[in-house]
């Protein structure tokens, strides 16, 4: 009989994923036009208005034209800004979807009877992922963020690069770097309640498998590398108690999984963790990790002291414990696929 772990590990978790990278190249591709339109449009404006290839206030003061190129250039930026924002929010329910129908499809093979589980329909699915609901607060507020900081980094790149006098090609640069964290906050908002919708749906499919009479419970399943939250390695393996349908993480906050939208920031940016189902007779018996590829099943505090020698893992040091948590250059999916994804 095919096993769910497996299953879980070599087709939904990277079909997840793939479908959430399409969704993230096309925020990637309204940045690249806007940085593209923008660079094209200060080319236009210093060879207008430069003296000597450089380009300051008091030159663009003469012609009146500053508060004119400002609003030209967030008029190019908005597009991008929109069509992340409709990105993100497209995403989440098809992602959701996709979570239900793979996570079935799974648990219709392990079983090996079709369970015939039934999807939320499409208003459910929509009130879920509403700004408007409480728990979405900081979802939303990460919304708004986003369209601000996004007109404002424009508008200070242009405002210090004309007040220090500088070229087009430092100008250029300026301007690509606020793009660029733009166009980086968009792609943490998509990972991060993309993970959420992964988990959700997740979530969603085994307690209705559970209602279908399949035994089973679930599972905190963390990545175990030195990446990894101190408070999320140590709820690693940790079962649902499934009286209140919550996990109770160190700190005192409850979830009903990894990512869930009324977790507080610090416990939910560039989180990797997944909310695993053990099937009753199908437990996974393997884990792998980058460091030490294929390992007996452990939870990672038993991993960190047989390979970390040492007791309970407490973050390695303020940068690393950080990682998981800021880093924007998280790899993602590399690491959910490759690195730590039970077996
Ligand atoms: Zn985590």
């Amino acid at each position: 009989m095919p096993d769910f772990q497996v299953f879980r590990k070599e087709t939904i978790v990277p079909a997840f994923l793939s479908l959430l990278k399409k969704y993230e190249d096309r925020i990637q591709a309204a940045y690249y036009d806007a940085l593209m339109n923008i660079q094209g449009e200060m080319k236009i404006i210093y060879d207008k208005y430069a003296i000597d290839g450089i380009l300051t206030t008091s030159d663009l003061a003469k012609y009146n034209r500053y508060a004119a190129i400002e609003e030209q250039l967030l008029d190019i930026l908005e597009p991008a800004i929109k069509r992340g924002l409709y990105a993100i929010k497209t995403a989440l329910p098809e992602l959701y979807k996709q979570s239900f129908f793979y996570n079935e499809w799974a648990l219709d093979m392990t079983t090996g009877i079709h369970l015939g589980l039934l999807i939320p329909s499409a208003a459910q699915i929509a009130k879920l992922f509403s700004i408007e609901e409480i728990n979405n607060k900081f979802y939303a507020e990460s919304l708004k963020e986003y369209t601000i900081v996004s007109r404002r980094k424009i508008r200070e790149a242009l405002m210090n690069g004309l007040a220090q006098g500088k070229t087009f090609e430092a100008m250029s640069r300026d301007l690509s770097k606020a793009i660029d964290i733009s166009n980086s906050r968009a792609l943490k908002i998509v990972r991060t309640e993309g993970m959420n919708a992964l988990t959700a749906g997740s979530d969603y499919t085994y307690y209705q498998a559970l209602d279908n009479g399949v035994k089973g419970y679930m599972v905190w399943d963390a990545v175990l590398d030195l990446r990894t939250r101190p408070d999320h390695a140590a709820m690693d393996g940790k079962k649902k108690d499934m009286e209140t349908g919550l996990y109770t993480l160190p700190n005192g906050e409850t979830t009903p999984y990894p990512h869930w939208e009324g977790l507080s920031p610090e416990q939910r940016c560039n989180c990797r963790c997944l909310e695993n189902f053990f099937v009753e007779g199908h437990e996974p018996k393997y884990r792998r990790t980058k460091e030490q590829g294929i390992i007996p099943y452990m939870t990672y505090n038993e991993w960190y002291k047989k390979y970390h020698g040492g007791g309970e893992f407490i973050g390695v040091s303020a940068t690393t414990e950080k990682q998981e948590l800021f880093s924007a250059e998280v790899e993602l999916r590399n690491d959910i696929v490759k690195e730590g994804d039970s077996l």
